[in-house]
């Protein structure tokens, strides 16, 4: 039964005023809702002490502030945090956070299982249920911050935050979820709220050209790219959006948005190693090559095998001459470490548990059926030969 009550978690400033207006309340009450929100964590109105009796009661009778709800939750021994979060379309969606030396990163969730597919990808198996909505995107690093003891505390100020860093790089791709995801990365930002810098919001997307033609007019966070391969034939096979929005296309549209910043960021290039699929000497050659007039770091992620999924981590031989051909083409290149893993938390491993509207799930599992009794299926192309 759908709850009655507007939820004001997902609201940012104009939203909440314009609310406020239908109730006959003036518009400076946002910025004190927000920060009672966001900067202490609180969800009950009557502990809102600047605000009066009578509006506090008034606000009881239509609104809430609902935070999705955390399901499950697993802890690493390095750390790391892996909640299993509910959202409203009954779906358990998945966010990550890993401490590092002098910052926190919390990976949120963007959508309900995905709809693109990437081959790699154990999200893309699910298939895809809902977008989430604001409050459950913002809700995420809410409940992050509730848990690991972030809010409430306002004499220590920002640094007592344990969330510096956000990714939209968990479940979802979230320029297909403009709206919603631009509304949360907006209250990530705003100072009356988390104030994270946009050095440190970073929106990663395998490929919608037209939402990253127009991102430049909402928001100036950081970009990360789901490059995964150097040509259009190969990258169509493992990023099957690709095949809508090849990679010239891709990269101009990138290049457009990171034009518009006006200063120093680069964008990140992600690229995860696969063994005999995307790792060759040759596919590092072509890398260098595609990127040479882009401003970009790469980042290298060794894939992290799951359950269900026929390809395998590059050796440590591979990765190493990988980035040693980038570095000495000129690129600043990293490999992400890999967190989190006995607890299913690294890179590529979220799965959650997505009531799939696609039946991709379905159909993933009648392909291995097909594959264990040998009949032909299409596969991913792989390359042999070592690199
Ligand atoms: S990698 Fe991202 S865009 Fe691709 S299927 Fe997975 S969640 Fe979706």
């Amino acid at each position: 039964m759908p709850n009655a009550l507007t939820n004001l978690l997902g609201m940012n400033k104009q939203a909440l005023e314009v609310f406020l207006a239908s109730i006959g309340e003036k518009p400076f009450r946002a910025v004190q809702l927000l920060k009672w929100m966001h900067q202490q964590g609180e969800t009950d109105f009557d502990a809102m002490t600047n605000i009066s009796k009578p509006l506090r009661e008034k606000l009881k009778q239509v609104a809430q502030i609902r935070p999705p709800v955390i399901r499950d939750t697993f802890a690493a021994q390095d750390g790391c945090y892996k909640w299993i979060v509910e959202v409203e379309s009954g779906s358990g969606v998945e966010m990550v956070y890993i401490p590092e030396a002098g910052r926190g990163t919390l990976c949120i969730s963007s959508q309900a299982g995905c709809s693109l597919d990437c081959s790699f990808c154990a999200t893309g198996k699910q298939g895809f249920n809902s977008d989430l909505t604001s409050a459950e995107i913002i809700g995420q690093l809410w409940l992050a911050n509730r848990e690991l003891g972030g809010f409430g505390n306002p004499s220590s100020g920002k640094a007592a935050r344990p969330v510096s860093n956000v990714v939209m790089m968990g479940m979802g791709e979230p320029l297909l979820n403009f709206d919603n995801v631009l509304t949360a990365v907006g209250l990530m930002m705003d100072d009356i709220c988390y104030g994270l810098s946009k050095r440190r919001v970073t929106i990663s997307t395998s490929g919608v050209v037209p939402a990253i033609r127009r991102l430049h007019e909402y928001t100036d966070a950081s970009l990360a790219l789901s490059l995964h391969a150097p040509n259009d034939e190969l990258r169509s096979q493992i990023v099957p959006i690709n095949r809508k929005y090849p990679i010239a296309e891709l990269l101009a549209s990138v290049k457009g948005y990171m034009d518009t910043l006006r200063d120093s960021r680069v964008v990140t290039i992600e690229y995860i190693l696969i063994s005999g699929v995307n790792d060759h000497r040759q596919h590092a050659r072509e890398l260098a090559e595609l990127l040479r007039d882009m401003p970009c770091k790469i980042n290298l992620i060794p894939f992290n095998p799951y359950e269900g999924s026929d390809y395998h981590r590059s050796s440590n031989s591979a990765i190493s001459t990988f980035r040693k051909m980038l570095q000495e083409a000129g690129y600043t290149v990293t490999i992400r470490t890999t967190r989190g893993d006995e607890i299913g938390a690294a890179c590529g491993q979220l799965v959650g548990q997505v009531d799939d509207r696609t039946l991709r799930s379905a159909r993933h599992l009648a392909q291995r059926a097909k594959l264990a009794d040998g009949e032909a299926v299409q596969p991913v192309r792989v390359m042999r030969g070592q690199p």
